[in-house]
C-alpha cells in the first residue's frame, strides 16, 4: 500500500475501507432535510451503495467492511 491512500481522503469521508484492488469503500454523510443524520457507504470501485443509514451504525460499517473484502472492481484512474 502507498501512503497516498491515507493522505488523499476527501474531507467528508468518515471511514474508509480498502479493497484488495485498491478501490475504497467510503462512509460519508448524506444529510437530507428530513434526515439530517443520514449517512451512506459508497464503493468507489463498483458504485455499490448502502444508503440511508441513520448515524454511523455498525451495520453501515459492517457492510463497508464486508464489501471491501469481496469487491474486485478497480477504481477508475484519475486523470
Ligand atoms: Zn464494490
Amino acid at each position: 500500500m502507498t501512503s497516498q491512500t491515507a493522505t488523499t481522503w476527501p474531507t467528508d469521508v468518515l471511514y474508509r475501507f480498502l479493497t484488495i484492488v485498491g478501490a475504497t469503500v467510503d462512509v460519508v454523510p448524506q444529510p437530507s432535510d428530513a434526515l439530517p443524520d443520514r449517512h451512506a457507504a459508497i464503493c468507489r470501485g463498483c458504485d455499490a451503495t448502502y444508503p440511508n443509514a441513520i448515524g454511523v451504525s455498525h451495520h453501515l460499517k459492517d457492510w463497508a467492511q464486508t464489501h471491501s473484502q469481496t469487491c474486485r472492481a478497480m477504481p477508475r484512474p484519475t486523470v
